[in-house]
């Protein structure tokens, strides 16, 4: 239990650490402080602890074991990062995700995929896991867009290609207005 605790622990804080980066390099590093600080919260910690793969998220074996992850439910509401916060069914279309939050949302993927890939990463894996998981759901279509755009980049010239404010505003502003 201790040994889990602590290595999720080291996960979270080697997550957070590498999404501050990459978000102050596009000029958001208040968004990358306080990044995912829901996953402190007694009801997300505790899950992921007692799911802990270390290689991936321990959301889906919780909800593999169990049917459902309260974890996920109570960070996905709480975090505007996630295309889920967004989602509203009683709207027409699902609002689009204003501009920190979306490049919160990029950074945060790629930080992941780094992280969970460790030296097994390469710079097709942020769209590969895009298009196998990621673009199913049912997020604001200019929202997605724009993250696909981003992987797309990434694969095309690499994180430093896309990791910048010029970047960021320019491929926003093209895509979502
Ligand atoms: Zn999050």
């Amino acid at each position: 239990m201790l040994k889990k605790i602590f290595s999720h622990l080291s996960l979270v804080l080697r997550h957070k650490h590498r999404v501050f980066i990459n978000c102050a390099k596009c000029g958001i590093p208040w968004r990358g402080f306080v990044h995912d600080f829901s996953k402190f919260t007694p009801t997300e910690f505790f899950e992921s602890v007692k799911y802990y793969q270390g290689d991936r998220s321990p959301i889906g074996a919780c909800r593999r074991a169990t049917g459902m992850s309260n974890a996920w439910l109570h960070h996905k509401g709480r975090n505007k990062h996630h295309i889920e916060y967004w989602l509203d069914p009683e709207c027409e279309v699902t609002p689009l995700m204003p501009y920190k939050y979306a490049v919160e949302c990029v950074c945060d993927k790629l930080a992941a995929t780094r992280v969970y890939a460790g030296k097994g990463y390469s710079r097709d894996l942020p769209l590969l896991h895009w298009k196998k998981h990621g673009n199913k759901v049912n997020g604001n279509p200019l929202t997605m867009q724009f993250i696909e755009k981003v992987f797309s980049d990434v694969e095309k010239n690499g994180e430093k290609y896309v990791l910048n404010k010029k970047y960021m505003t320019e491929t926003y502003r093209e895509i979502c207005g």
